[in-house]
């Protein structure tokens, strides 16, 4: 199968009252783990790889990837760039072969963050690649992307209908309480502040930051419109923790690499089952 683009997958789910999961990768490894989890749910899956990942994996090193994971895919798979600051490099991405982007100009000023991701969406157009633009600043760190005050972030619904009109972005992200990383304090999402922004636009909503929010919380969101789930930080762990855990059980004249990487696999299969399920897009490929 080609790759597929958000177009191909949110607005389905927008209208079934389901979520997309996506969810970041650094290596093969956790990338197969994540196809594989989205096969054994029978669920579209995104796969996302950050500025960071593409710069460590190598940007065509990436694609190759994930094209290579979707050829023999028995359900969609859409590759997207996520949180990308650069526009010289998310055109290099386009170019490259990514199905989808995120321009994230969102530590810009409204009119400026207007105009680059106008931008982009134009130059992605060519290329059948789905564009993701974020209005407010979601909180946290992701990679270059730092947040200081997060509750002075937070999308102003009056600002989203002009943004989308003017953009032609295919979805949004917005800030309602949601953190990059692992929660310090039990997330605050605002319900009222997504509504209101749901209101006022049909482009597909994107919540970032999905790690470590009571999936009930989530489960809401999904219910009230939200379409795509962003998951990165509990896949990094669990990465980590299982390959750890392999190096401690595993004999000391061990050295196959498969004996130490497979489980690191299964774990992200099985992360990304469980949250596949519980979005509601589990059976919807
Ligand atoms: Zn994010």
């Amino acid at each position: 199968m080609e790759l597929v683009t958000l177009r191909d997958i949110l607005p389905r789910a927008q209208r079934e009252h389901y979520a997309v999961g996506a969810f970041n990768f650094n290596g093969y490894e956790d990338a197969a783990g994540i196809q594989l989890g989205a096969e054994q749910a029978r669920s579209p899956v995104i796969l996302m790889a950050s500025q960071g990942a593409c710069q460590y994996i190598g940007l065509y090193e990436t694609v190759g990837i994930v094209q290579g994971l979707a050829k023999h895919s028995k359900v969609p798979v859409c590759l997207h760039l996520d949180h990308a600051t650069d526009c010289d490099f998310i055109k290099e991405a386009i170019r490259a072969g990514f199905s989808s982007v995120m321009i994230d100009a969102s530590a810009k000023e409204y009119e400026a963050n207007i105009r680059e991701s106008k931008a982009i969406a134009g130059f992605a157009r060519d290329y059948n690649c789905s564009v993701e633009a974020e209005l407010g600043k979601v909180g946290g760190k992701e990679d270059n992307v730092v947040v200081e005050d997060r509750t002075a972030a937070f999308t102003v619904p009056s600002d989203v209908p002009r943004y989308v009109e003017e953009t032609g972005i295919d979805a949004l992200a917005i800030a309602f309480g949601s953190v990059h990383g692992f929660y310090k304090s039990e997330p605050k999402l605002d319900f009222d502040r997504l509504e209101a922004v749901l209101k006022l636009t049909s482009c597909p909503i994107v919540l970032h930051g999905g790690t470590g929010i009571p999936i009930a919380d989530i489960q809401r969101c999904i219910s009230m419109g939200l379409a795509k789930v962003n998951v990165g930080t509990e896949l990094k762990a669990a990465f980590s923790n299982t390959l750890r855990r392999m190096c401690a059980e595993l004999p000391a004249e061990e050295f196959d690499p498969r004996k130490f990487l497979k489980p690191v696999k299964a774990a992200a299969a099985a992360i990304v089952r469980d949250k596949l399920e519980a979005f509601g897009s589990a059976g919807k490929a």
